[in-house]
């Protein structure tokens, strides 16, 4: 079967690319492999500058790569040189950190030369979605090269352009050959290569459906695996809330890369005596987006990246409409060519509607009405996902609240959440586990192993046991 690109403004297809034979995935895993046995043994400086390189290339080439993300997701082009300014961050984070992270940690224990060290599991299966077609990739692939692992991307059939780009970046920024290779091939080819025995790992950002799959087949061979999937994240706005901030950063926090963020806004909790003006703004100004051609620098918001899933967010909304919830703006698709979808708000969502228990990926806002502080955070974590949340108010009482009681892997106050390499980033409930970024999100791939080691006159001693 081929991989398709296709520009999502316009509809047309921009190449296509014959999936790899499977004696050519042969080729790659054997490839990886022998990469993995010299690559751990590289000294850490050497590993750290191929991450600094690619950081630099990134900015460097930041408007060819925004242009290529634009070219094939939609994503507005301001967003999509943005994204790669980011992930030149995200390099020069880890290349900055990672010998601290990765350095052995001493441990005190019984008078023993005893430390913890983080060594490199091999070769690390990574599946990405389209939606952040850089982003998503380095945030794995930086700290995994910077520890000694090596890279296999398996990323979304629709931007293969990109995926060839990343591994064409980290051959110029030094990696030997087979450190990260790209695998131009579909879902289907992915469970063999989890199961391969040169596979240690793996990490998959996307779906529930996709999550499930490569998990299941990792648990049957006892490989490790990270899940980064789906959101429906809480947006609460409560009486003191400054509602200016609150209102234009509930319209960013929604249509963020045309509302395809796993951690955009989604269900809009409003305290009750704010609901009526809050609403009202909200729709002035989400009425006010550009909608339109994303390679243009004042579009606000583009098309969505396939027709699927343009069919699928316009199927949530009618059956959201058909069980009681109220259009106040937009409600439909687009005219024309390309994937567009109006900026949509939906009032009087109610908990069985599917704008409240699916995941909505596109610009489509739900608005729920809360008593108070107590109800709000029962409305939100009245979910199956758990990616992030964000509450606005200035009540010191309800900041605290918020804080510790909102089920999700992260919480913002008065701002959208946000992921940043200083901070992890992952989630709870069917949003998957495991960690990214941080020092949390380079020790996932790592054997953190123990090394006790007894000096001749502490191993005279006798052993004492009180477990496994
Ligand atoms: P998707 O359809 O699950 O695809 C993600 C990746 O998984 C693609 O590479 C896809 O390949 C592959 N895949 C799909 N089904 C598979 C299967 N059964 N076995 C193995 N691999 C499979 O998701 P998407 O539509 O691209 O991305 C949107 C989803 O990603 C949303 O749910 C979003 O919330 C989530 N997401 C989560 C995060 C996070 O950090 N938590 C970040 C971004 C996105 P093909 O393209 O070839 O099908």
């Amino acid at each position: 079967m081929a991989i398709e690109t296709v520009n999502p403004a316009t509809g047309e297809t921009l190449r296509t690319f014959p999936e790899l034979t499977s004696t050519e995935i042969e080729d790659k895993l054997a490839a990886a492999d022998r990469a993995a046995q010299s690559w751990r043994a590289a000294p850490l400086a050497e590993r750290v500058s191929v991450v600094r390189r690619a950081g630099e290339l990134l900015d460097e080439r930041k408007l060819d790569y925004g242009h290529l993300m634009t070219l094939e997701m939609g994503k507005p082009i301001k967003a999509a040189i943005e994204e790669a300014v980011k992930c030149a961050a995200g390099c020069r984070f880890y290349a900055d950190n990672a010998p601290r992270f990765l350095a052995d940690e001493p441990v005190n224990a019984d008078g023993e030369d005893s430390y913890v060290a983080f060594e490199p599991l091999g070769v690390v299966l990574a599946v990405m979605p389209w939606n952040f077609p850089f982003w998503q990739v380095i945030r794995f692939a930086a700290p995994a090269i910077a520890a000694g692992n090596v890279g296999l991307l398996k990323h979304a059939s629709n931007v293969p352009q990109c995926a060839l780009a990343l591994e064409q970046l980290f051959i110029e920024a030094g990696a030997p050959g087979g450190v990260f290779q790209t695998l131009l091939i579909g879902s289907a080819a992915v469970k063999a290569i989890v199961a391969d025995d040169r596979v240690a790992a793996a990490t998959l950002t996307g779906s529930e459906g996709a999550g499930t799959s490569v998990a299941q087949e990792a648990g049957r061979q006892v490989k490790k695996t990270v899940l980064e999937l789906g959101g429906s994240d809480a947006f609460i706005v409560m009486p003191s809330a400054n509602l200016d901030a609150a209102v234009a950063t509930a319209v960013t926090a929604r249509t963020i890369n045309n509302g395809q963020s796993c951690i955009a806004a989604k269900r809009f909790i409003v305290a009750e005596p704010i609901a009526d003006e809050f609403t009202k703004r909200f729709v002035e100004r989400m009425r006010a987006l550009v909608v339109g051609d994303p390679m243009d620098q004042r579009t606000n918001v583009g098309p969505l990246a396939t027709a699927q899933i343009r069919d699928d967010l316009d199927d949530q909304v009618k059956r959201s409409v058909a069980g009681g919830a109220r259009v106040l703006l937009g409600g439909k698709r687009r005219d024309g060519a390309g994937y567009y979808y109006e900026p949509t708000i939906l009032a009087d969502v109610g908990p069985d509607s599917p704008a409240f228990r699916e995941e909505t990926f596109g610009p489509l806002a739900a608005i729920i009405r809360a008593r108070d502080v107590g109800d709000a955070i029962a409305i939100a974590n009245d979910s199956r996902f758990g990616l992030g949340a964000a509450a606005w108010t200035n009540e010191e009482e309800e900041i605290e609240r918020f804080s510790r009681e909102l089920a999700a892997g992260s919480v913002f106050i008065n701002s959208m959440v946000a992921s940043d390499p200083r901070f992890p980033f992952g989630g709870i409930k069917k949003s998957g586990y495991g960690r990214e970024l941080s020092a949390f999100g380079i020790r996932e791939f790592v054997n953190i192993k123990t090394v006790r080691r007894k000096r001749p006159a502490q191993a005279a001693r006798p052993a004492t046991r009180s477990g496994p």
